[in-house]
């Protein structure tokens, strides 16, 4: 087989022992890589209804098609695992050097199962794989524990995947990270920790076997090209936080935990301000020659030295939406949710969430107490020392930082309970996750897409705010198209994440983000990659097999027609300021629009799919489980 090893590699921490197993090259043309295989390898090797921090709940790592090739952007990896924070799927994706190193050790996808009794670095080296004391590395932060196992071993071209202090502690947001990437958002961190898996490191020194280089080398050449050209300028020049002013304008920004939808200060927090004042240098993934990363740092004031990555999602969470115009209390939050190894995008949603519950009078100075402010502080909308001082309380489960490590799902179930309140009606998240950056009361077809997510508020796996934002789609209004547009977009979306490609190369096959010029483009990577035979149509089904792949594991996993909600905050209050002001999406516009979607899906009105479905996209074996 070119472009495979045909191996996926098993690993149980409990026995502390491993084996191979081959799969066959069919098996590979349903799933081909990324989140795609690591649903898959999920599906098969999950105890259904497990607990998520439980030892059935396996963490499953699939390489990419493209990675260790000369394709650019195709350097990544997916991870899934069963999400602590939705008890659905938890799918994620990331780059570089880690995603290398695991091709170039010949496995496709590594499965890690059970629990071990004590802190441990799993180190893969080619064949050959070790349990290592991890005791030594505990408490270090992200970048220390590669740093360290890299002097450890003598080898800086071993790789690691680790969790930072956040993942030991089990918050329930933290994340993977990789050489300064993370596989985030849905909770793998905590999954690692209730495993007692400290790193997974790896050396891989093998080479890439193709099925056509010359050609292989001709296209990616040619896609280089367009990388570097203006497709890409604006990640290039100042990130994707160049987005902050445009959703300011649009009413979409994020502001005061989503109370509206432009934030005054805009100016201050905007990737061209960060551009002038704080930025460092452009860095990339391996094998990526856009390079959108703007690492930026804090040259004075309390938080000098901070210094990370930062893109709007990020940005807009810890900055608008905890009503903070300070660009270097933002960084100084990303820094440390980054270093402690937790998702910035929940942590400044879930911080938001609790400086608006002190301001109605849910928490008091009292409830914020800590070994910092042992007489409490107050966490209102704009301070910015309360948001860094709870992103550490969370990060170390100190105090009312054990609340909030749990998201905004659970923390505000667990205080609406115990002091009466009705804090879920500013709870952020859809299935538990906290949303993205855009707001979705007046971008009706991302609503749906939200709506209907497998993982909850994420705007990677929907894709629908573009048909809203672009104008292809009218955002204030709902019609019978929608279900189709939030269905080909997250469809569109999958094919990207599942090859994996990074989404910003989407333009520079043909200048436009379609399927029509890219699809074919893609195809012929496929082709010389592996000696497939693949068109159009085979690439298309590459993003519906992969998430009705995910689709099936939620059903399984016990989902339901009522679990794909929007917050109550936009079905209720709409905002009173800017472009997208007095618009809710109302609950017969949702379920109108949720009812278009699974019939585009060709699935039943309560969202479950037909047998018949499944075995058309040759998933006959999930067809047995849960088809209807
Ligand atoms: S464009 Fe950015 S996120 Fe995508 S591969 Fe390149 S550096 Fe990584």
């Amino acid at each position: 087989m070119y472009g495979y090893s045909g191996r996926i590699l098993h690993i149980d921490l409990t026995e502390r022992k491993t084996w191979s197993e081959d799969k066959p090259e069919e098996w590979y043309k349903l799933y081909i890589g990324g989140v795609s295989m690591a649903a898959r390898l999920l599906w098969e090797n999950i105890e259904v209804g497990c607990d998520p921090l439980s030892p059935g709940n396996p963490i499953c790592i699939a390489g990419g098609i493209f990675a260790g090739t000369p394709v650019p952007v195709g350097g990544k990896h997916g991870m899934a695992s069963k999400s602590p924070l939705t008890g659905f799927i938890g799918d994620s994706l990331s780059g570089s050097w880690f995603s290398l190193a695991l091709k170039r050790a010949r496995w496709d996808g590594v499965v890690i199962h059970g629990q071990s009794d004590s802190w441990v670095n799993v180190f893969i080296d080619d064949d050959r794989v070790q349990f290592r004391d991890a005791t030594k590395l505990l408490g270090l932060n992200t970048y220390e524990t590669e740093e360290a196992i890299r002097d450890e071993l003598g080898d800086d071209q071993v790789r690691s995947a680790t969790i930072g202090p956040a993942g030991e502690n089990l918050v329930l947001f933290a994340n993977v990270t990789n050489d300064g990437r993370q596989a985030g958002r849905t909770g793998h961190g905590a999954v690692w920790g209730s495993k007692k898996l400290k790193a997974l490191s790896i050396r891989g020194t093998h080479g890439v076997t193709v099925a056509d280089p010359e050609t292989l080398m001709k296209l990616s050449y040619d896609i280089t090209q367009a990388a570097q050209g203006p497709h890409t300028a604006k990640y290039r020049i100042y990130g994707t936080a160049t987005s902050v002013l445009k959703m300011d304008r649009m009413g979409l920004l994020p502001t005061r935990n989503f109370r509206e939808g432009t934030f005054e200060h805009a100016d201050l927090v905007s990737g061209e301000y960060m551009h002038e004042h704080n930025h460092v240098k452009t860095i990339a993934c391996a094998q990526c020659p856009i390079a959108c990363e703007q690492m930026c740092s804090v040259k004075d004031g309390p938080y000098a030295g901070a210094m990370t990555g930062i893109d709007y999602e990020c940005l807009f969470a810890n900055g608008p939406n905890c009503g903070i115009s300070d660009i270097r209390t933002v960084i100084k939050l990303v820094d440390l949710c980054d270093r402690g190894g937790m998702d910035a995008m929940t942590n400044g949603v879930t911080v938001s969430w609790a400086m608006e519950s002190f301001e109605r009078g849910v928490f008091t100075k009292e409830d914020f107490k800590c070994k910092k402010y042992p007489e409490g502080f107050e966490p209102y909308f704009g301070n910015g020392e309360a948001a860094v001082t709870l992103t550490e309380m969370i990060r170390d489960r100190e105090g009312i930082g054990d609340l909030l490590s749990k998201g905004t799902r659970l923390a505000s179930r667990i205080t609406d309970e115990e002091r009466g309140t009705e804090s879920y009606k500013w709870a952020m998240n859809i299935k538990g996750l906290e949303n993205a950056g855009y707001d979705a009361r007046a971008l009706k077809t991302f609503a749906l897409g939200l709506a209907v997510g497998t993982r909850g508020g994420c705007h990677n796996r929907s894709a629908a705010y573009d048909p809203d934002i672009t104008g292809e789609t009218d955002r204030f209004t709902v019609d019978e198209t929608r279900g189709r547009v939030a269905g080909r977009s997250e469809e569109y979306a999958a094919v990207y994440d599942t090859l994996p490609l990074c989404k910003f190369i989407r333009r520079c096959f043909t200048g436009k983000a379609d399927r029509a010029g890219a699809w074919p483009a893609i195809a012929k990577l496929i082709n010389a990659t592996t000696g497939w035979d693949f068109g159009y149509d085979e690439v298309d089904l590459i993003g519906v097999r992969a998430h009705t792949i995910k689709k099936a594991f939620n059903i399984r996993e016990g989902w339901t027609r009522a679990d794909d909600h929007l917050p109550y905050r936009w079905q209720h209050d709409p905002m009173t300021k800017g472009a997208s002001a007095g618009y809710v999406v109302t609950d017969e516009e949702l379920e109108y629009m949720k009812d278009l979607y699974y019939e585009y899906k060709g699935w039943t009105k309560e969202g479950l799919i037909p047998k018949s479905k499944l075995i058309e996209l040759g998933m006959d074996d999930v067809a047995e489980e849960i088809g209807v």
